[in-house]
């Protein structure tokens, strides 16, 4: 199935709202496994807007989804541009129309409901209705021969469960096969240089299919695959999966909802491990990644933000006379900084940050992007790990932080 999104709405145009409804559904359809080739936006004009519809299905897609327009007003014609295209008549739904009332009553029992909102209630003849439990607009099914559309209401809090609970079941009753995905996940490895090592895969791709998706120092591989049952579809995703594994090695992370700190958390625990963090360009954000995920106090025992030299010497015992030698950003003080956190404390390993995170600071042997990380491992040598990093400020601190979780990794798993 071939599906285009159409995003309705002049605020869009104007660049007033961003078009998040179209990021959301564009990942949901990725995950049921439908083609989206073309997403449209069009401001609140009937003509236009039933140019578009055409152009879609022309192009090829089933399945149009349309957000927003689905309101009360008159430059609300979603729906009114679907009826005449499909050339039904609005009729007004009772239902739909008791239950505004009802929902109007409670939020303002003392104001009689608009009769402009009996629009909302007015909807193409036979649709298949979608009730919307969070605003008073409900989404709209109309299926043709070939030609499907599925209309939403904008506000992402109605879309997006309505979108859950309503559409996908109906997507997936489209399929007469089940969709299965597997995510893998890549650190460390630029988006070009993973797609290089599988372009054969990409190019022979079929089922499964296979979609890398960027994020910041992360890539995610999507397989998916199309059988009769789960079984058939693990079958197929599973040997590309182990050729992933051979080509990637211990770069691949985890899978699926594994993130970098869970897959930490979790090295910890089986090590009987805590960590203490050290953090100085990072100022808290690696221990922040961690706190966030559940599970983080069975293996976090603290985290210090060491910013100017004398907290380093003070609290981290880092001896002053190294900070003078090889300066504050410096494998040395790298180094130091982890050790003095754990000094004298069994099962803990220490991991630091010192760098330059700019736009200032930088200097010809030290640019802004360097960054040290220090860490220690209980019985094992002291390690730094030297990162020459690009971005703005935020960018360089989260990557710092990215970096130095992936460095603990890689050590846990070596360990
Ligand atoms: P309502 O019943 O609230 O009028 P509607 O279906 O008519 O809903 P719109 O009037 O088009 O939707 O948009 C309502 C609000 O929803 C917008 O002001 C905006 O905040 C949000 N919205 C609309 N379209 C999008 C979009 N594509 N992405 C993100 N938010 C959106």
């Amino acid at each position: 199935m071939t599906a285009e999104i159409i995003a309705v709405g002049t605020e869009l145009l104007l660049g007033d709202i961003v078009n998040t409804n179209a990021a959301f559904l564009a990942q949901e359809l990725a995950k049921l496994g439908i083609d989206l080739y073309t997403q449209t936006v069009v401001g609140d004009n009937p003509k236009r807007l039933k140019t578009a519809y055409q152009q879609a299905y022309e192009r090829g897609a089933d399945l149009i989804i349309t957000t927003g327009g689905l309101g009360p007003t008159q430059d609300d014609i979603t729906k009114e541009v679907a009826a005449e295209y499909f050339g039904l008549p609005l009729v007004l739904h009772e239902e739909t129309w008791e239950n505004m009332q009802a929902l109007f009553a409670k939020i303002h029992p003392h104001l009689p409901i608009a009769t402009s909102n009996k629009k909302q209630a007015m909807l193409p003849k036979g649709c298949h209705i979608l009730p919307n439990n969070n605003g008073t607009a409900p989404g709209v099914y109309i299926s043709q021969n070939r030609q499907k559309i599925i209309m939403l209401p904008g506000p992402p809090n109605e879309l997006e469960p309505m979108f859950l609970q309503e559409v996908v079941p109906i997507l997936q009753a489209l399929s007469d096969k089940m969709l299965i995905s597997r995510i893998i996940k890549v650190v460390g490895v630029g988006e070009s240089l993973v797609e290089q090592k599988i372009k054969h895969l990409i190019t022979a791709q079929n089922n499964p299919t296979i979609a890398p998706y960027a994020k910041t120092f992360e890539v995610w591989l999507r397989l998916t695959a199309a059988a009769a049952n789960a079984q058939q579809a693990e079958s197929l995703i599973n040997p590309i999966v182990q050729e992933l594994y051979n080509i990637f090695g211990n770069t691949i992370f985890g899978e699926n909802d594994d993130t970098l700190e869970s897959v930490v958390i979790k090295l910890l625990k089986q090590q009987n491990l805590w960590l203490a963090c050290a953090e100085s360009c990072t100022g808290g954000m690696l221990a922040a990644r961690l706190v966030n995920q559940s599970g983080a106090s069975a293996v976090l025992k603290e985290g210090i933000v060491s910013y100017a030299n004398e907290s380093k010497i003070n609290r981290l015992a880092v001896d002053k006379n190294i900070i003078k030698e090889y300066g504050a950003v410096s494998a040395e003080v790298a180094a130091a900084m982890a050790e003095g956190l754990v000094a004298g404390q069994n099962n803990l390993v220490g991991i630091s940050t010192t760098g330059i995170a700019g736009p200032d600071g930088g200097t010809p042997t030290k640019p802004v992007g360097r960054v040290y990380i220090g860490l220690t491992i209980p019985n094992k040598p002291t390690q730094v790990k030297e990162l020459n990093l690009t971005g703005d400020r935020t960018k360089i601190r989260t990557r710092a932080v990215i970096a130095g979780l992936d460095f603990l990794r890689l050590a846990l798993l070596e360990k």
